[in-house]
């Protein structure tokens, strides 16, 4: 059996929350400029708290949209978090009403100009250079929707503190682009109900199944003997378990309870609660 393992890095590898902190601090100082007042200014942060707190109370309640379509929940990142925050701060100005100008200056601009101030200090969750250079000599890649030179240079940053992880850097495959849904592509079944979600899990993730499906053939390896570790279900771990994979959470405080519920009692996904678990669930 040859099994692959596929890892994904933002909030996986890293404490999101930690490392996303100058990202939200920057977004909120350019959509303060944009609406027309100063940075830090006090009506901005308190948008920016309100809308985290009713996110965090309700996390089924507010999906991260993308291209019209509900593809994650919002809760679990502050770079996904951030986008119904900016929709409130414009709304609440009145400012850039067009939804195609809107997606493109949030999701893309906005995102890669505040993505950028946080490689500088990557912070890596408790265990994460230990149980990467254990996998040293297994088939691992990274696959992230992050740019592929940005996540390597943080595994690089990784080898510094904890030696032997730097073979990791070219296993890396980023742009994964897993809030993409092809609704007309048949490859994969097109939703999931989850008990304690209304709206269903999309899983024609055609642009993310093509980069698993380089990654197992570099392998030599199928969807059946796959492993996916991610800190999103529906982003990261939905589409492959659908497929045959078996999927690990990496859980925060932040985790949606209905997705770990589901995890639990599905017989091909587990909960991560410390790293050091994932070789063994994955090769054990
Ligand atoms: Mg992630």
């Amino acid at each position: 059996m040859a099994v692959a393992l596929v890892l994904d890095f933002d909030g996986t590898m890293t404490d999101a929350e930690a490392e996303g902190r100058p990202f939200r601090d920057g977004y909120l100082e350019d959509l303060a400029m944009l609406v027309g007042v100063k940075p830090g200014d006090p009506d901005i942060l308190g948008i920016a708290e309100q809308v985290e707190a009713e996110i965090a109370e309700t996390p089924a309640k507010y999906p991260f949209l993308w291209m019209g379509r509900a593809v994650a929940p919002a809760t679990v990142d502050p770079y996904l978090r951030m986008v119904p925050i900016a929709h409130r701060i414009l709304d609440r100005f009145g400012v850039i009403p067009d939804a195609t100008d809107r997606g493109r200056l949030l999701g893309s601009v906005l995102y890669k100009y505040n993505y950028a101030k946080t490689l500088g200090h990557p912070v890596f969750r408790s265990g994460a250079g230990a149980m990467l250079a254990s996998l040293g000599g297994t088939s691992t890649w990274i696959v992230t929707n992050s740019d592929t030179h940005a996540v390597a240079g943080k595994v690089a940053a990784l080898d510094r503190e904890a030696p032997g992880v730097a073979w990791l850097t070219s296993r890396v495959r980023g742009f994964a682009r897993k809030f993409d849904v092809d609704e007309a592509w048949g490859g994969a079944p097109s939703e999931l109900a989850l008990p304690g979600l209304e709206r269903a899990v999309l899983l024609r993730r055609r642009s993310y199944f093509d980069i698993l499906s380089e990654v197992l053939a570099e392998a030599g390896s199928s969807f059946e003997e796959l492993v996916v570790i991610g800190d999103i279900f529906e982003l990261d771990l939905a589409m492959p378990l659908a497929l045959g994979a078996r999927v690990g959470l990496v859980t925060s405080p932040r985790t949606p309870d209905y997705e770990k519920a589901f995890v639990m009692a599905h017989p091909r996904a587990t909960l991560i609660e410390d790293l050091s678990q994932i070789p063994g669930f994955a090769f054990g």
